[in-house]
């Protein structure tokens, strides 16, 4: 008798072989046997027509806030996560000294958007300042899903240089040797990784530049060394100069991390998307990474299958939020502005108002849509990912003879004031998903930049690991598809032999039991929908899927038919040397 049996499904194990048709039986948090299982479970979970996969990785999150006063994880467990990873971009909240809480907050405020209220309030300050007191208050907690954290750039450099982490480019070689020593401990005790930030529109609240982002090359190494005598974990970063390179014939921000994987002996993570306004730059990307990988270095570029996400409403970013008449109303729930607002008299004065604009990040974004109508898509359901351009506001705007920002404003303004729509942008530059297939198809990628956690009310692609299956493999209309075994394995077993999490990943014997049962013929994501349940009542983006039957982690039912079970099996997963 086996603790469950999934019974009858079509098995794609993630390694990226063929699919076969069998069973998986499971006992205590260990998958035992995959094919034809003769015994039976104690739990019976009925795959016929369904596709049994390992739980997928959600790699680029920002729940290192979330983690400590959340359990369920959404919006990564409502799409099929069982492992994420946070501690991404060189933003994190250890080490910390007491008296720089709110200095981390702002960093992590002004880079990935989430209300610094909510940090404040929700965090329980003061229970950690190393780094490994940190995973210590990670490990006590249990969860939906299992968590891995990598530390961070810039807090080491806060934690070592204070305000010079700012100003000071170059740290003295103290400062150097001090920071690689508080990353090897942290990798003693447990880190996945270090992540560093070289993409300089990352900036705090305050509006500094986050600290390591023009660390010289010499910092960087001597942190990869220590990396390197951990003897496992890996790097992760983003740099400006692999998205959107200043000189098209030189690529030294790719070299650099090219060096800094040879120098560490592991792997590094970059984020990697079809950025404007060299649209072919992921391409050159991609080739040098392949080259640095036949020099011996172990290059992973970090992708997403459709444009990051920039999703506008009446109740987060949009083109009217700097108008005064627009402005009078913003405190109104949501519904009754709607309904405000489609009063002849309120439209027309909003319509005609200037925007009386007063700064800030979110001011900018929704300056930025307005202009930018001929890129912005409904994401009313069925959510399309891939529209064709004449769908865009201007272009329906323009076949209905009406002037497109009125066209968007009557939109937005319909019914509940609940649609959404989204600025398609990286990897949707020649209006197709093209790039995003050459990009999954590449050896040497693996999936991830949902960004969960962060931009909370501007960007939730924590969608795409279902997008995987949805798009990619069953309803691409627009060009080619990919195989349903790659479209796993780039979710489950790439990530995770990636971060040497080699019990996880895979459905085999003698793996840990994280699996999805999908129903992949009804796979659904849903329409975006805001909630108001972050600490302090602050509001964020999500977006759940449907036709996940069952999500296992370590075991355990942790949803069953698209509802949360209650069970919290998830744990840290410390990174270790044995490991690999
Ligand atoms: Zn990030």
């Amino acid at each position: 008798m086996f603790d469950v049996v999934i019974r009858g499904g079509t098995i794609v194990d993630g390694t990226g072989a063929e699919a076969f048709a069998g069973d998986v039986a499971i006992d205590g948090d260990t998958i035992v046997e995959v094919g034809s299982v003769s015994g039976r479970g104690r739990r019976e979970i009925d795959a016929d027509g369904a596709v049994v996969t390992p739980g997928f990785l959600d790699l680029h999150t920002h729940y290192d806030g979330q983690v400590t006063w959340d359990d369920a994880l959404e919006p990564s467990a409502t799409n099929g996560i069982t492992t994420i990873v946070l501690g991404n971009c060189g933003v994190g909240f250890a080490p910390v000294r007491a008296s720089d809480h709110e200095s981390l907050i702002d960093m992590m405020e002004g880079v990935e958007d989430i209300p610094g209220s909510a940090l404040s309030v929700g965090m329980p300050w003061g229970e950690w300042e190393s780094f490994a007191d940190y995973l210590d208050v990670i490990g006590a907690r249990h969860y939906s899903a299992n968590v891995a954290c990598h530390i961070a750039h810039g807090p080491v450099r806060y934690f070592v240089m204070g305000e010079r982490a700012y100003e000071d480019h170059d740290a003295s070689a103290d400062d150097v040797a001090e920071m690689a020593r508080v990353v090897r401990e942290a990798f003693d005790a447990g880190a996945a990784g270090f992540s560093t930030n070289r993409f300089r529109l990352h900036m705090s609240r305050s509006g500094k530049v986050v600290p390591g982002t023009f660390a010289p090359a010499a910092e960087l190494t001597a942190i990869a060394r220590a990396i390197g005598e951990a003897g496992h974990g890996l790097i992760q970063g983003i740099a400006d100069g692999t998205i959107t390179p200043g000189d098209l014939d030189a690529m030294p921000e790719l070299d650099l991390l090219g060096e800094l994987s040879l120098v560490s002996g592991r792997p590094l993570t970059f984020s990697t998307f079809q950025a404007s306004p060299q649209a072919d730059v992921f391409r050159r990307v991609l080739d040098g990474a392949a080259e640095w990988n036949a020099r011996g270095a172990q290059l992973r570029p970090q992708i997403i299958p459709r444009a990051v996400t920039f999703m506008s409403n009446l109740d987060t970013y949009h083109p009217f939020m700097n108008r005064p008449t627009y402005k009078a109303l913003a405190d109104l729930p949501v519904g009754e502005r709607a309904a405000r607002m489609r009063r002849p008299e309120v439209r027309a004065a909003i319509l005609s108002d200037g925007d009386d604009f007063t700064g800030g990040l979110g001011a900018l974004v929704g300056v930025g849509l307005g202009t930018a109508l001929g890129r912005l898509f409904s994401l009313a359901f069925p959510v399309d990912y891939e529209p064709d351009p004449s769908q865009s506001v201007e272009a329906l705007a323009r076949q209905c003879a009406v002037e497109p920002l009125h066209f968007l404003y009557d939109r937005m303004t319909a019914g509940d004031g609940g649609e959404f729509f989204a600025l398609l942008g990286n990897n949707f530059q020649d209006g197709t998903l093209e790039p995003c297939r050459e990009m999954l198809l590449d050896p040497y990628s693996v999936s991830g930049l949902s960004d969960a956690g962060a931009h909370v009310t501007m960007i939730s692609d924590c969608s795409s690991s279902t997008f995987h299956l949805t798009h990619w493999v069953r309803d691409r209309a627009r060009g080619e598809r990919v195989p349903l075994e790659l479209a796993v394995h780039k979710l489950t077993g790439a990530p995770a032999g990636m971060y040497g999490f080699t019990d996880r990943g895979v459905l085999a014997a003698g793996k840990k039991a994280d699996v999805n049962v999908l129903d992949f013929d009804n796979l659904t994501i849903a329409a975006p929908s805001i909630r108001a349940d972050l600490p302090t009542g602050a509001r964020r983006i999500l977006q759940p899927s449907t036709g996940y039957l069952a999500t296992i982690a370590n075991g355990e039912v942790v949803r069953r038919n698209d509802e949360d079970t209650g069970a919290r099996p998830g744990y840290l997963l410390r990174s270790s040397r044995g490991q690999k």
